[in-house]
Parts: structure tokens; sequence; C-alpha cells
């Protein structure tokens, strides 16, 4: 019998109300996620990539249970984690950590730096204080700060070094899934490399798989496996990023692969307009979600939603057009 992947994602809804109160309905609903599945293997890294709104974040606290789905299943390691009590999911938390995007406002600016990267280790295990501070001692040697740093305070940290203790505060309970919601988006430029790098090391050393979330496809491409490419709550494309980088097959994943600066200054793009606004997700459009945007829609677009179908082996693509023939974009055009 095959292994059952580390995660698993099965038609995952979330919605949220919009108005009302206790004793008033919603004026409205609004669907954040909307029927989502995906698996991830163990020491997968798969990115979940897309613009902001696109419901990308909702999914990781969703797979995290820092909030409930509406409907749907998330399984870790074939057990099913909607359906256990507070107190199981609690033993289960260790397995499952975050890595946040703000490394200025997700570390407690009044704890030192020992206390705040051993703060799930007293929650989940019987260790001395002075076991703890070994513990957290080596974790941040590991992610290239130095003992001495274990009694400072957060604001004696640049930006780069926060995302480091957090990085060392999710790999205390020794995890085997992380999610990192835009680990490197409020950091600078020169900085983001070394993060990325250091959780790439990381990975291999302590057999971990990452749901990395971003913006940034190049950023995704450079770290994960597989990406899914989300748009207005679902997935739109999802393929492995050797497939990404040959050969892509959605509209909308052709818009984020030309807005990826070029690395050589002396190669050139077109700039690409992308037509139209975001969708209200109040009020989404009919059919499918990209037709107000897309460049290629026609008539059965904007009537019947396609749904995600298998265009090539492995690849997974939400569009009516391509039928599996792709776009023909490539990064290295
Ligand atoms: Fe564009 Fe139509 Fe494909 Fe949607 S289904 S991405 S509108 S071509």
């Amino acid at each position: 019998m095959s292994e059952a992947p580390l995660l698993n994602v099965v038609d995952l809804v979330k919605q949220f109300p919009l108005g009302g109160g206790i004793l008033a309905k919603p004026r409205a609903w609004i669907k954040a996620v909307d029927g989502v599945s995906f698996a991830v293997s163990r020491g997968e890294s798969f990115g979940l990539v897309g613009e902001s709104g696109c419901g990308k974040t909702t999914l990781g606290r969703l797979i995290l249970r820092l909030i409930e789905p509406s409907e749907g299943r998330i399984e870790i390691a074939g057990r099913d984690i909607i359906a256990l009590s507070r107190s199981e999911m609690g033993a289960l938390r260790r397995k499952i950590q975050i890595i946040f995007q703000d490394p200025y406002s997700s570390l407690d600016p009044r704890m030192k730096v020992e206390g705040i990267i051993t703060e799930p280790l007293r929650a989940t295990q019987k260790l001395s204080k002075k076991q703890r501070r070994e513990v957290a001692a080596e974790l941040l040697e590991k992610v290239g700060l130095r003992r001495i740093d274990l009694d400072k305070y957060p604001h004696e940290f640049s930006g780069g070094q926060r995302q480091r203790i957090g990085i060392a505060r999710a790999l205390c309970v020794r995890p085997e899934l992380i999610v990192a919601d835009e680990p490197v988006s409020a950091l600078d430029v020169s900085i983001q490399a070394q993060v990325i790098n250091l959780m790439e090391d990381l990975k291999e050393e302590f057999n971990l798989s990452y749901v990395f979330i971003s913006h940034d496809l190049s950023v995704v491409q450079y770290i994960c496996d597989r990406i899914a490419v989300m748009y207005l709550g679902g997935i739109v494309e999802l393929a492995s990023t050797r497939d990404f980088s040959v050969s892509t097959r959605h509209p909308y994943t052709e818009v984020l692969l030309k807005s990826v600066p070029l690395p050589d200054p002396h190669r050139r793009t077109e700039p690409f307009a992308m037509e139209g606004d975001v969708p209200n997700p109040i009020d989404p459009p009919t059919g499918c979600p990209f037709h107000p945007r897309c460049h290629y829609k026609f008539d059965r677009c904007s009537l019947e939603k396609p749904p995600l179908i298998e265009a090539a082996p492995d690849h997974l693509v939400a569009c009516w057009l391509n039928g599996g023939q792709g776009l023909g974009m490539k990064i290295e055009d």
C-alpha cells in the first residue's frame, strides 16, 4: 500500500459572511477558497502563488486550522484534522508550523529571543529550562545567528535576522510540514535570497516539507518542486516547476510569468497589459472567473466555468482554450 501524502487537501471551501451580526443574517457570503484540492508529499516544497486576495493566505490558515473550513477535508499523514478534538489537534500541531510574512510584528517585542524560540517547546515537551535553552542555542546557530543572541530582544535585530528567529521558532518542535506565508516579501531583495537559501538548506537537514505561499512567482519557482496558481479562490493551474519553466497553459499564469523581471539587463520584454480589474469576490464573474481580463476569451468562457483537468501528465489546468496544447510561454524565452 502506498504511503499517504503528508498533506491532502480535498474540495476545501471557506466562505466569510459579509455584514450581519448576532441577530441579523449576513448580507452576502464571500468565497475566499472555492473547492481547492491538492496533495503534498513528504520532502516536497509546494508553492501557492497568486495576486493579493486570491485566497492563498486563507488556504494556509485553513491548513494550520487557525480558521475552520466551510466544507472539505484536510488530512495530515492520512488523519482528517477537521474531525480532531482541540486536545488531539494540539498534539498534532507540532507536526505543522508556520513562518509568518512580517518578521516585525510576528515576534513579541517584550520577550527575549530564548523565550520566543522555546515558546512552542514549553507547550509540547517536558524539558528543563537548561535543556530548552540548549535547544534554542543550537537552532539559533543553525539559522546563522549566535548563542549570545538568546538574551537579546527582537528590536536589536534586522528584518532578515528576525525572520531567521521566526524560522528557528518554527523548527523548535521538529515539525514535518512548514507553511511559509510570504516569508521573504517584507525583506530587502538582497536579504530575500539569503533567507530562501537558508530554508532550502534546512529542508534537507530537518527533512521538511513546505507549503510556500507567495505573490512572487520567481521566488516560488526557485524553492518549490510543484506550483499551484490561484485565482479568485480556486486553483487554475498546477504543475511541476519544470513544466512551468517549459510551457505554461493558463492565460493567467502567462500574465504572472511575463511580470517576472528578467535577471539579464540586456534582454527586453514587451510590457504586458492585463485587461480589466480584479473581480469583486462578492459578485464573481459568471463562467471562467478570469474571463473579464483574458486576452484569449471566447463565447463559452463567460457562460461555463472550466473544470481543473489534467491537460498533460501531472499538469492540471482550468481553461476551455488549451485542451492541453499549452500557450507556449517559457521563462527563459
Ligand atoms: Fe481565458 Fe477562456 Fe481560458 Fe478562462 S477559459 S482563461 S477566459 S480562454
